[in-house]
Parts: structure tokens; C-alpha cells; sequence
């Protein structure tokens, strides 16, 4: 037998509705405020994340999905959406139409880490972007819409947490401070945070390793190190969070994974699966479009994650499997086949009906009526044909009504819609 690979997994119909109803709700408010879907290929040039997502990081250096593709050179199986968003907007030269654009895309995406409990090779995230926003009023109303749409979700247990990761201005002051902080504790530091602090010192602050933590738990923050600007516009955001009731904690050490993060960032957080972790994070990107080739326009986007969003989801409430509203038992072939042309029918008007496609006794047919969870059973056999009615009965309470076969569909969609 041929298995999934490890780390891959089904979504079986049983899980789905959840992710329908995810789905349905982001696209919802999504849509309301003014965000459009895109949907992009899921292969890219290896450069492009190279690129956007910066070389010195665990997804570009082992994570990504990468091939040789003959004459188009490498490519990959993209690890994030932002930088294909990003590429879009460059290449499609959106900026020059007008500069404010909103998308959002929901799909899949690879990392090739080990595969463990909760996480997967292959998972789904829900993204939304901004272009040509350098308002505060933007990162605000993001932050907003984001926490709005897991209220919706009736996720209750989230917490915002945010900070500001400076701009190429202030930030050099703080990645100094930094690292002088790093070379004084560099034995304790793990090996993956001795390489960091040469190339990419504020990801050391990202890093889970015990001893790591307690040697950077008095680590610096940006926040003591922002120009003028930016703390205005970090003051703004949270005055406006503020005003609309958002509630949010400052985690001055919470800094981004990927390299192009600047100003707003932010972070989900929930303990609904256990230990805190993060369900969405997302921040302000100002130099990733100019970066990648393209015109010098601020950006803001957030990715939510998708699998463990619905893993939440399925503790609170079982997946609503699909009902059929009628359940054809006919008794005989001619009636069978006069089930078959009534259960068309009544599917193409919007009324879900289930039939057995083999000649059955009504004991049988009862059965798989309970079993599909129907509402009725539509009873019918030869002798009811020639006094003219079917016999529809409530699964339910039993009780039994006469229903013409003259105009017999128009009859139960009038009953039953
Ligand atoms: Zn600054
Ligand atoms: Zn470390």
C-alpha cells in the first residue's frame, strides 16, 4: 500500500466544514474591507525567496523546497506568499496604476523541516497584503481586522502581542547594541545563534533553545533605540489599537523571522493548543517592493496559520457533517427509476437528496436513511404509484404525509424549502 509521505496530510470531508467555515469567514471580512483575492503559482524562481526572504535563514538555507528545473534553473516550492505576492505587484506594475492595493490568498505552503506534532511539510495559511499604506491608520486597522476575524471565529483565547522593529535609520543603533551583547555571551549561545550574530544578530532573539533565552532574556530592545519617526508611528498605532478597544500586550523582544520586516510588527498568540504559540503574525514591510526590483512603496501584510486554526476550531465544535433532506426509497425498478429522475431534480433545485443506486426492501432502505442522518424518507412503491401519492415520512418523529406524484418535486420543495 502506498502511504502519504511523513509530514503530509489529508483533509478528510469529516475535518472540512471547519476549513470551510475559516475560509468563508476570512473571505467575508476580508472582502469588507476592501481586500481582493489573488491567487498565484505555487513554484517560483529560488531567487525570488533568496531574495525577499534573506539567505542567512533556516527557511532559505534548509527548508525550502528546491529543484533543478533544466534550462529555467532552480526552483521552489514556496515557503511563504508574501514575496509571490510582492513579485505579482512588481511584475503586473500595479504601482503605476495606483499604488493601493489590497489581496489576499489563501493555499499551501512547504517547508521541508522534520516533521513533528502540529507541523507539517505541506500547510495552509491565509494571507493579506497591503501596498502603498505608510499610514500608521493602515497597521492599525490590519491589527484590527485580524483580531476581528478570530472574535468572528469565536476564538477567544488570543492575545496581540506587537512591537516595532525600527527602520534603516535606527535600526543600525540597535543591531550594534545587540551584538555587542552577543560577542559577550557568545559561549552560551547555541550554534545557530554564533552564525546569526554576524549576518542577522536580531534573529538570535527568535531563537527556542533554553540557553539562549536566559542569556538574551536582558537583551536590548529596539524600542530604546527608534528615531523620532518611528516611535511616532509606533505611539500612533497603539493609540488607535487603543480607541477601538484592541487589546494588545508590547513584547519589546518580538522580532520577526524574516529579514524584510521594518516598523509594525506582530503576533497572535494563543494557548489553546497547550503551550503559547503563535496562530498569525504578520508586520510592516516597507523596503521588500524596491528590494525586489520594483518602485520604492511601503507594504504591511500578515499570514495566519491555517492548520492550527482549525485544529482550534475542531476542540470547541464537531465538524457539521452534510445532510441529506430526502432519502429516496423505492420499492421495485420502475419506481427506482422514477427516484432516480425525482432525486435529480430535486438536487438541481437546491434540495439535498440521497438515493440507493441498487434494488433494496424498505427494511434497507430505512437504515441507510438513519445512517446518512436524513430528514425524510420518500416511500414508494408500485401500489402507491397507482393510487397516485408517495409516502413521505419524518425520520425523526416518524409521522407519516401523502404526497402527490403529479408535480411531486414542486410539491416537496414547497414542503421542505
Ligand atoms: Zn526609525
Ligand atoms: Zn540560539
Amino acid at each position: 500500500m502506498i502511504q502519504l509521505i511523513k509530514g503530509f496530510k489529508d483533509i478528510l470531508p469529516e475535518e472540512i466544514s471547519l476549513w470551510q467555515e475559516i475560509e468563508a469567514a476570512a473571505r467575508e471580512m476580508f472582502e469588507n474591507f476592501g481586500y481582493r483575492e489573488i491567487r498565484l503559482p505555487i513554484v517560483e524562481k529560488s531567487e525570488l525567496f533568496a531574495r525577499s526572504i534573506g539567505d542567512t535563514t533556516d527557511i532559505v538555507e534548509k527548508e525550502m523546497y528546491t529543484f533543478d528545473d533544466g534550462r529555467r534553473g532552480l526552483v521552489t516550492l514556496r515557503p511563504e506568499a508574501t514575496a509571490s505576492v510582492v513579485r505579482s505587484y512588481i511584475q503586473h506594475k500595479m504601482a503605476a496604476e495606483d499604488p493601493i492595493r489590497k489581496f489576499y490568498t489563501i493555499g499551501p505552503m512547504f517547508r521541508r523541516e522534520r516533521p513533528q506534532k502540529g507541523r507539517y511539510r505541506q500547510f495552509y495559511q491565509i494571507d493579506a497584503e497591503v501596498f502603498g499604506i505608510a499610514s500608521p491608520l493602515i497597521d492599525a486597522q490590519i491589527i484590527l481586522m485580524l483580531v476581528s476575524l478570530f472574535e468572528r471565529l469565536e476564538v477567544t483565547d488570543v492575545s496581540a502581542h506587537i512591537n516595532c522593529l525600527g527602520c534603516p535609520t535606527c535600526r543600525p543603533f540597535f543591531q550594534k547594541a545587540l551584538y555587542s551583547l552577543l560577542e559577550a555571551k557568545k559561549d552560551a549561545l547555541c550554534e545557530n545563534c554564533v552564525r546569526r550574530s554576524e549576518k542577522n544578530p536580531l534573529r538570535t532573539l527568535d531563537c527556542k533553545v533554553p540557553s539562549c533565552r536566559e542569556a538574551l532574556a536582558e537583551a536590548p530592545s529596539i524600542l530604546d533605540f527608534l528615531c523620532s519617526d518611528c516611535k511616532t508611528h509606533f505611539d500612533t498605532v497603539k493609540q488607535l489599537l487603543d480607541k477601538q478597544n484592541i487589546h494588545y500586550q508590547v513584547d519589546r523582544h518580538l522580532v520577526r523571522g524574516l529579514d524584510y520586516y521594518t516598523r509594525t510588527a506582530f503576533e497572535i498568540l494563543t494557548t489553546s493548543l497547550g503551550a503559547q504559540n503563535a496562530v498569525a503574525g504578520g508586520g510592516r514591510y516597507d523596503g521588500l517592493v524596491q528590494a525586489l526590483g520594483g518602485p520604492s512603496v511601503p507594504a504591511i501584510g500578515f499570514a495566519i496559520g491555517f492548520d492550527r486554526l482549525a485544529e482550534i476550531l475542531s476542540q470547541t465544535r464537531t465538524a457539521a457533517a452534510k445532510r441529506p433532506k430526502i432519502y429516496m426509497a423505492p420499492l421495485g425498478e420502475t419506481c427506482r427509476t422514477l427516484a432516480f429522475e425525482w432525486a435529480c431534480a430535486l438536487n438541481l433545485s437546491g434540495v439535498p437528496t440521497e438515493m440507493d443506486f441498487e434494488d433494496r426492501n424498505l427494511k434497507h432502505h430505512m437504515k441507510r436513511a438513519d445512517k446518512f442522518h436524513a430528514a425524510h424518507a420518500l416511500i414508494f412503491g408500485d401500489n402507491e404509484l397507482t393510487q397516485g401519492h408517495a409516502v413521505l415520512r419524518n425520520m425523526e418523529t416518524r409521522e407519516q404525509k401523502e404526497i402527490p406524484i403529479v408535480n411531486l418535486v414542486t410539491h416537496i420543495i414547497n414542503l421542505i424549502r
